[in-house]
Order: structure tokens, then C-alpha cells, then sequence
């Protein structure tokens, strides 16, 4: 029986491995150029007229110096609107991880497969295409596939076309591999106003942003960084989640060794019984 088992794993293995892509896609981590058809998806669409900000190498862009917030930029102010998804119902819990697939995702997709958990993953589209398999595995074994954009770039720093672009090859390389589009995606840092939600919902795709943060992502940028931060922020999640109003939808990353080891050491405290 065991032979039998294993032998059926192979076999599909098999047929997903060296996935090959019909479309040529852009580099990846660069800021593409859409397709022209793509671009009639936002000819006759009213798009708030906010500004193309302007990034540094390190840092997003820059709130207003007298505290205003026009067009509702959620790292800004952390102001939302109704179609962004940002939390759950109370009692309930929706851990999200960015950055993948990567070498690091097959360890928590393992974890994930024995405990029986699904959670949603926001993929870069650079990373779809580098790793298809995984992209492949991850929507069969029942995750929820969302995008990330294609080059991880402040999406309020880019033009309307460009917007356009980040999303629909983002959408296509996930669709090439799994044969659905994905519904939802979650703009790099948090970064979104009124322009990109409106570029958006043009194209059909809802935004999701998050209420708890495992600060993660400070792995690879906080020289202080110690992985048990993250374990205390759960833990601190979890003692409120009694008397919480909501539920959570929390940021988090397979980005990194540290990061889904941390996932392995939480994500059982974040389980509703
Ligand atoms: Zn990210």
C-alpha cells in the first residue's frame, strides 16, 4: 500500500515539473510595460486624479507635511474604503504571506498539508514564474493564490498604465500555471490610494491589506531583529482575540528561513478552537 502511495506522488510530481510558460514575461522585479489591449480595461473608467509620487531607494512615499490625506492612502493614515479588505469577522483569523513562492515555501506548504490549515498567499509574479511548481502546488492542496504585483514596487508611485501592468502580468502568470485568475491582491508595503484602488476594481481584483502584523519583514531590515518579536506578537494577538471586536487577517512572509520557521512556532496559537 505504501509502494502505491508513493508511486501516485510521484507520478504527479512529475507532471508539474518543468512547467513550460507560452508567454514571454517581463523581467522580473522591473516595472513592466502592459500589453495595449490591457489598457482599454481603464480607457472609459473615472480614475481619481492623485499624484504619481515620487520613492527613494529605501523609503515609500512621503505624507503630507500638514497631516491631510485626500485620497485615502492607507500608509498614510491608515485610512481604508469599504471594497478593501483589512479584517476579519471576529473569531475568525486569516494568516496571509507575501513575497513567494521561494525555496523556503515548501517547508511551510508541508506544515500547512499535515495540520490541514489554508491560508492565502499574495505571490510576486517574478516568483510565480521562477517557481510554477510551487505556484502549482500551492492553488492544488487548496491554498487561496492572490497577487503581490509583478515587481513589488510602491504602487502609488507608478503610473495608471503601469498599475495596470503589475496586475494583469501578476494575473497571467498565476493563470498560466493554475488555468483561474486570481481574485485579490495586496499592493507591496500597503501602499494604495484612491488611483490604485480605482485602477484596480477596473480590472476586477479587490485589495486586502491586514490589521496585525508579525513585523517579519523586519528580518532582513532591522539589524536588532530577533525572531522571538514575532512569536510575542502572536502571542499577544492571541491573549486579545477573547476580547477582541474583530477578527484578523495577519501579514506575514515565506520570504525568508527565519520567517517560516517562526510560522511553524505560531500559527498553531492562531487556530480557533
Ligand atoms: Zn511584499
Amino acid at each position: 500500500m505504501h509502494t502505491r502511495v508513493l508511486l501516485l506522488a510521484s507520478v504527479a510530481i512529475t507532471a508539474i515539473q518543468g512547467f513550460a510558460f507560452k508567454e514571454t514575461y517581463p523581467v522580473a522585479g522591473s516595472v513592466p510595460a502592459p500589453k495595449p489591449e490591457w489598457l482599454a480595461l481603464i480607457k472609459n473608467v473615472n480614475i481619481t486624479n492623485a499624484p504619481v509620487y515620487k520613492v527613494a531607494a529605501n523609503a515609500g512615499p512621503q505624507a503630507p507635511k500638514d497631516g491631510s490625506d485626500p485620497y485615502c492612502d492607507w500608509t498614510f493614515t491608515g485610512c481604508v474604503r469599504e471594497t478593501d479588505l483589512y479584517q476579519c469577522p471576529k473569531g475568525q483569523w486569516a494568516p496571509t504571506y507575501d513575497d513567494g513562492p521561494t525555496d523556503f515555501s515548501p517547508k511551510l506548504y508541508d506544515y500547512l498539508d499535515q495540520h490541514k490549515l489554508k491560508i492565502t498567499l499574495f505571490m510576486v509574479g517574478g516568483q510565480v514564474v521562477k517557481f510554477p511548481e510551487l505556484t502549482q502546488r500551492a492553488y492544488t492542496t487548496g491554498h487561496e493564490l492572490a497577487m503581490h504585483t509583478w515587481s513589488h514596487s510602491y504602487m502609488t508611485s507608478l503610473t495608471n498604465e503601469q498599475i495596470v501592468a503589475e496586475l494583469k502580468w501578476n494575473e497571467l502568470a498565476i493563470k498560466e500555471v493554475t488555468g483561474v485568475s486570481p481574485r485579490f491582491f495586496r499592493p507591496p508595503y500597503g501602499d494604495i490610494d484612491d488611483r490604485v484602488r480605482d485602477v484596480a476594481k477596473a480590472l476586477g481584483f479587490v485589495p486586502v491589506i491586514w490589521n496585525h502584523d508579525t513585523d517579519d519583514w523586519r528580518a532582513s531590515e532591522d539589524k536588532t531583529f530577533l525572531p522571538s518579536w514575532i512569536d510575542g506578537n502572536v502571542t499577544q494577538w492571541a491573549g486579545e482575540a477573547a476580547t477582541a471586536t474583530t477578527g484578523g487577517i495577519s501579514l506575514s512572509h515565506d520570504l525568508y528561513n527565519i520567517t517560516v520557521d517562526a510560522a511553524l512556532r505560531y500559527l498553531p496559537s492562531l487556530e480557533v478552537s
